[in-house]
């Protein structure tokens, strides 16, 4: 499935249940609360089996505010990546 229509899907679920947030802020605050809960899955020495849904949970938040906003994703992470492939190493060692 393209990640826009994962978007809009998730977006329209989330509206229905009532739950989108006022402001991208606060959206935004709700995707790091999602990182917070995928580094609680990494306290052991490998990451637990919830892992991946904190995950998914982090893309999907993330998802919601670019439908929100009218962000093609797809064409976003396109160009992002190329970008930073056309930026090589800018200093770093490998
Ligand atoms: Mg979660």
């Amino acid at each position: 499935m393209n990640i826009n229509k994962i978007a809009e899907q998730n977006y329209d679920w989330v509206e229905r249940m009532g739950w989108h947030n006022k402001t991208t802020l606060e959206a935004l605050a709700l995707v790091a609360s999602e990182v917070g809960e995928a580094i609680n899955e990494c306290r052991g020495e490998q990451p637990t089996e919830e892992f991946a849904e904190e995950l998914a949970d982090i893309i999907l938040r993330v998802l919601d505010i670019a439908h929100w906003q009218g962000i093609d994703m797809e064409q976003t992470l396109q160009a992002k990546m190329e970008k930073n492939q056309q930026r090589g190493t800018r200093g770093r060692v490998k």
